[in-house]
C-alpha cells in the first residue's frame, strides 16, 4: 500500500498546509471499518488548522455569523440555527413552566432562531393538541416509551418524509450497503443534537445501519418534524423533540439524551454547541468515555476553536463545516436552486427580461447571477474585488455602481456578507415595485432599519412579504425583512443536505475507529481525501464516469491513484 496522504507518517494529523500534496490510499480506521466492494473509505488523517472563524469573523457557510468583540457568535445558518444562550447550570427540570410561563421564554429567543426552513413544514401536525409532549405517556408499537415526541401516531407520515428524502440521499444509502456484514460504528453510542428532518433520519438510520446506538435531541426549538420524530421513535430511537419547544423543554430534551441510567454516550454529534457544552457543564467527568465531537455549524465549531484555544478542549473534535464540499454545495449550488424558488413563493414572478442586480459576486452571488440568467433575466452585479469583478464580466455579466443601475432594475439582491450595502438613500431612488432581498449575512445588509420611519407605511402582504410605501405612493417589496430569503422562503435540495450527512456519517466513523493518540485533543478538519470521497459517493446520481489516472500519469503529476488529486490550498 503506498503512502498515506501527506508523504509522511500515514497516521499523524498535520496542520492545514504542512502537507505537501503527496497522495496515497488509505488504511485509515474510516477505511478499515468499511471495505465495500466499490471502492474504500479513504484514509482519513484529519487536517488540524488554525482556527480560520477567528481570522475572518465571517463565515461561508450556509449562515451568518457575527463574531462580537468579546468573541460571542450569533448566527443564524443556513441550516437555522438557534441562539438561545446556553443555559445556566442551575437549570432545574422539576420547576417546569406553566403553559403561558413556556410561551413567554420562547419568546425570549431571538428572532433568527424563529427562521426555520419551510422544507421542514409539518404536514400532520394537529394545532389542536395543546398538550406538551412531556405530559404524556406515549409508547411505540414494541412496548418502548424511551422517547418524547409530539405524537407517535404520526409515525407512519413521517416514514413517508423519510422515504422520499432517501431518494435525494445516495451517499448514506451507498454507505448503508457498503457496510453490510461490517459495522464501522459497533458499539459506538451517538448522542446527537441536530434539525430534526427527514434528512437528519436518514442519517441516523444509516449510523444505526453502521452499528451505532443513537439518542438524539433538536438543536433548535421550531425546526422539528413532529412525523418525522414519531418515526424514528416509532423504529426505536429515543428521540426527545418536537416542534415549538420551550427554552425549558430544549435543555430537557437535550438532558434526556445524555442523563440516563445503563447508557453513556461515547460520540457527540452536534450542530450548534449546546449538547456539548451542556455535557461540559453538567456532565464534564463523560468526557472520560468520548471519543471524539463532530460539529457542524460555524457557532459550535466556534465554540470548539475557543474551548481548544483555553485548553480546555478534552477530546479530539471534527469541524465539517469547512469541508469543501460542503462548502460549495452551500454557498453556490444551494443558492443557484433556491434564489428562483424563494423569490417565486414570495412574489410570483416572472424573471425573463427582468432586470436584477446582484450586489457581491462570491459564491452566493455567483450562483444567484447563473440562476437569474439562465430565466432571461438581465443580470447587473456590483464588487469591490477586481477578482471577483473581472470573473463577473467574463461571465457575462454588466459590471456596475447600485447607483448607476438603482433606479431601473426590477430586483436587488445583496450576497456579500457586508453591512449597509443597501441604503435608505439607494432605497428611496429605486422605481416602485423593486423587490429587495437578500442572501447573504443576516440582516445587515440591506439598512432594513432605515424604512422604519413614521412617514413610510408597512403593509404585510404574505408571510415574508412586506409593502413598504413612500408618501407618493411609490412601494418597494421587502422579502423576509431582510434576512435570508432562501432561508425564510423557499427549501433546500435535500441533496445539499446529503453531502453535509455523509461528512458527518464519515468523520464519526473516522474519529471513533481511529487509533488512540491519533487525534489530540484539538479541533480537525475532515481530510481531503474524505472530502473527495463524499462527492464520489455522490457521482452514481448522475451517472457519471470518472476518468482514472494511468501509471503514467500519476506519477507525472505525482499523485496517487487514489487520491487526493489536490493540494490543500487549491480553490475549487
Ligand atoms: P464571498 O466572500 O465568496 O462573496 C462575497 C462577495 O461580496 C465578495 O466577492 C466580496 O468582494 C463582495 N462584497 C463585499 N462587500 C461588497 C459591497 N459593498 N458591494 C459589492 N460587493 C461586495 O462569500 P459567499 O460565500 O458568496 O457568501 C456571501 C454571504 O452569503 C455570506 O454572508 C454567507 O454567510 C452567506 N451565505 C448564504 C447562503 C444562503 O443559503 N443564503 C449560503 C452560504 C452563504
Amino acid at each position: 500500500m503506498a503512502p498515506a496522504a501527506g508523504g509522511g507518517d500515514p497516521e499523524a494529523p498535520a496542520p492545514a498546509g504542512e502537507r505537501p500534496p503527496a497522495p496515497g490510499p488509505g488504511s485509515g480506521p474510516a477505511a478499515a471499518a468499511l471495505s465495500p466492494a466499490a471502492g474504500k473509505v479513504p484514509q482519513a488523517s484529519a487536517m488540524k488548522r488554525s482556527d480560520p472563524h477567528h481570522q475572518h469573523q465571517r463565515h461561508r457557510d450556509g449562515g451568518e455569523a457575527l463574531v462580537s468583540p468579546d468573541g460571542t457568535v450569533t448566527e443564524a445558518p443556513r441550516t437555522v440555527k438557534k441562539q438561545i444562550q446556553f443555559a445556566d447550570q442551575k437549570q432545574e427540570f422539576n420547576k417546569r413552566p406553566t403553559k403561558i410561563g413556556r410561551r413567554s421564554l420562547s419568546r425570549s429567543i431571538s428572532q433568527s432562531s424563529t427562521d426555520s426552513y419551510s422544507s421542514a413544514a409539518s404536514y400532520t401536525d394537529s394545532s389542536d393538541d395543546e398538550t406538551s409532549p412531556r405530559d404524556k405517556q406515549q409508547k411505540n408499537s414494541k412496548g418502548s416509551g424511551d422517547f418524547c415526541v409530539k405524537n407517535i401516531k404520526q409515525a407512519e407520515f413521517g416514514r413517508r418524509e423519510i422515504e422520499i428524502a432517501e431518494q435525494e440521499m445516495p451517499a448514506l444509502m451507498a454507505l448503508r450497503k457498503r457496510a453490510q456484514g461490517e459495522k464501522p460504528l459497533a458499539g459506538a453510542k451517538i448522542v446527537g443534537c441536530t434539525h430534526i428532518t427527514a434528512q437528519t433520519a436518514v442519517l441516523m438510520e444509516t449510523l444505526g445501519a453502521l452499528g451505532a446506538q443513537c439518542r438524539w435531541a433538536a438543536c433548535n426549538i421550531y425546526s422539528t418534524l413532529n412525523e418525522v420524530a414519531a418515526a424514528l421513535a416509532e423504529s426505536g430511537f429515543p428521540v426527545f423533540a418536537w416542534k415549538g419547544e420551550s427554552e425549558d423543554d430544549f435543555w430537557w430534551c437535550i438532558d434526556r439524551c445524555v442523563n440516563v441510567e445503563g447508557w453513556q454516550p461515547n460520540m457527540i454529534l452536534d450542530d450548534g454547541g449546546d449538547l456539548t457544552h451542556w455535557i461540559y457543564k453538567k456532565y464534564p467527568n463523560m468526557f472520560k468515555k468520548i471519543k471524539g465531537i463532530v460539529e457542524e455549524s460555524v457557532t459550535g465549531v466556534h465554540r470548539l476553536y475557543q474551548l481548544s484555544k483555553a485548553g480546555k478542549l478534552c477530546v479530539p473534535a471534527m469541524n465539517v463545516n469547512d469541508s469543501v464540499t460542503k462548502q460549495k454545495f452551500d454557498n453556490l449550488y444551494c443558492c443557484r436552486e433556491s434564489i428562483l424558488d424563494g423569490l417565486k413563493r414570495t412574489t410570483d414572478m416572472m424573471f425573463g427580461g427582468k432586470q436584477v442586480v446582484v450586489c457581491g459576486y462570491g459564491e452566493v452571488g455567483k450562483g444567484c447571477c447563473a440562476a437569474l440568467k439562465a430565466m432571461g433575466s438581465i443580470v447587473y452585479v456590483t464588487e469591490i474585488d477586481p477578482i471577483c469583478a473581472l470573473q463577473a464580466c467574463m461571465d457575462g455579466f454588466r459590471l456596475v455602481k447600485l447607483n448607476e443601475v438603482i433606479r431601473q432594475v426590477d430586483i436587488v439582491i445583496t450576497c456579500t456578507g457586508n453591512k449597509n450595502v443597501v441604503t435608505r438613500e439607494h432605497l428611496d431612488r429605486m422605481k416602485n415595485s423593486c423587490i429587495v432581498c437578500n442572501m447573504g449575512h443576516s440582516n445587515t445588509e440591506i439598512d432594513v432599519a432605515s424604512l422604519r420611519t413614521p412617514e413610510l407605511t408597512w403593509e404585510r402582504v404574505r408571510s415574508q412579504v412586506d409593502h413598504v410605501i413612500w408618501p407618493d405612493g411609490k412601494r418597494i417589496v421587502l422579502l423576509a425583512e431582510g434576512r435570508l430569503l432562501n432561508l425564510s422562503c423557499s427549501t433546500v435540495p435535500t441533496f445539499v443536505l446529503s453531502i453535509t450527512a455523509t461528512t458527518q456519517a464519515l468523520a464519526l466513523i473516522e474519529l471513533y475507529n481511529a487509533p488512540e493518540g491519533r487525534y489530540k485533543q484539538d479541533v480537525y478538519l475532515l481530510p481531503k481525501k474524505m472530502d473527495e470521497y463524499v462527492a464520489s459517493l455522490h457521482l452514481p446520481t448522475f451517472d457519471a464516469h470518472l476518468t482514472e489516472l494511468t501509471d503514467e500519469q500519476a506519477k507525472y503529476l505525482g499523485l496517487n491513484k487514489n487520491g487526493p488529486f489536490k493540494p490543500n490550498y487549491y480553490r475549487y
